[in-house]
């Protein structure tokens, strides 16, 4: 018999919830380009709410959030001030070149922290020669740093940074609602910070679509445009921010969960011959499992023990929970990691 496959790829992969069907059967629905989509402005309304900004624009992704973002916070020759390893630079295609003709100034980070002295370093002060710093790039909680967070100490250190140098502070908060679930704090704290901000839906709140862009109501008026002209106005799209709100109000809440399942797994796959397991890495929903041989080796086989995940990198396997892996999943992720590497050591 094969087993139900326990889906640690990703938090994008969730389905919608039976009660996500319910919303969107029912949603009031405008059509968003004239701004009269009620169920769109309300999730607009309720998510710039929840982290103490004017105003939100919902889009269809969080790829479109960030280069949205980018192009109304600069000028084509503008430098931009990026983590080496964030999603903005690594993942979206060339985005900031194409998009909005930015010179991509990245500093080194660790756990997904840039030092203020690297920022320092790379700083350009506009003239003649050099092209002007406008705008720094945070991401929180940090992707491919296997979702480590921020603290709040270091995000003020970035907004003093600004501040002294005159420039926007923009945060890629895909997974932000997590780093405030990791922190203890609300989310306010870290996103009323900066100049503006991007979350997702589609992550582990769940929801099938969907980024929101936050910020003052001047900002997001020349988003809204920028947003049309990048071919992301959506007409009925109120029928797929109804699931939004639902990830905001409810599964929101849920995130803690994530955090203690990814600790059990991360506990569970302690001393297993041929993997080390970091305790400290799991600060989220995400769990790194470093590999003797290639962490591609693994794929076949734990997917034929019912558990499919990432190569994050070459030595590198990534899991990530998400509220449609519940409890009793632990266990049998962690048998079957165990049952693998019994299989892998007698290959050797
Ligand atoms: C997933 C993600 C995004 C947006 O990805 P989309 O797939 O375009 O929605 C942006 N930033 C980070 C850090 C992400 O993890």
């Amino acid at each position: 018999m094969v087993p139900k496959m326990i889906d640690l790829r990703s938090d994008t992969v969730t389905q919608p919830t039976p009660e996500m069907y319910v919303a969107m059967a029912n949603a009031p629905l405008g059509d968003d380009v004239f701004n009269d989509d009620p169920t769109v402005i309300e999730l607009e309304t309720l998510a710039a709410d929840i982290c103490g900004h004017e105003a939100g624009l919902f889009c269809p992704s969080g790829t479109m959030t960030n280069q949205v973002a980018l192009k109304v916070l600069t000028r084509p020759g503008d430098a931009v001030l990026f983590d080496e390893e964030c999603h903005m630079v690594f993942y979206e295609g060339g985005g900031p070149a194409v998009f909005s003709q930015v010179i991509t100034q990245t500093v080194p980070s660790k756990n997904g922290v840039m030092a203020i002295d690297d920022l320092e370093r790379r700083f350009m002060t506009r003239s003649l020669m050099t092209p002007g710093t406008t705008l720094l790039c945070i991401e929180n909680t940090n992707n491919r740093a296997g979702g480590s967070v921020i603290d709040l100490e270091q995000m003020r250190r970035y907004r003093e940074f600004a501040d002294g140098k005159g420039i926007k502070l923009y945060l890629d908060g895909a997974r932000v609602f997590n780093a405030a679930t990791a922190l203890g704090c609300d989310v306010r704290e870290i996103t009323s910070m900066c100049d503006a901000v991007s979350i997702c839906l589609s992550k582990g709140l769940g929801a099938p679509v969907g980024s929101v862009l936050l910020g003052s109501k001047q900002f997001i008026e020349e988003a809204r445009r920028v947003r049309k002209c990048f071919g992301g106005g959506m007409r009925q799209s109120g029928i797929l921010a109804a699931c939004g709100i639902i990830s905001l109000n409810v599964i929101r809440h849920k995130l803690a969960d994530d955090h203690r399942r990814a600790t059990e797994i991360n506990q569970g796959l302690q001393n297993i011959p041929g993997t080390t397991v970091i305790p400290e890495e799991t600060v989220t929903n995400f769990v790194m499992v470093h590999t003797a041989r290639p962490a591609a080796d693994w794929l076949q086989p734990l997917r034929d023990k019912g558990v499919s995940c990432l190569a994050a990198a070459p030595n590198r396997l990534r899991l990530v929970l998400h509220h449609q892996i519940d409890d009793s999943a632990i266990p049998q992720a962690i048998a079957a990691f165990k049952t693998v590497a019994t299989q892998l050591a007698s290959t050797e």
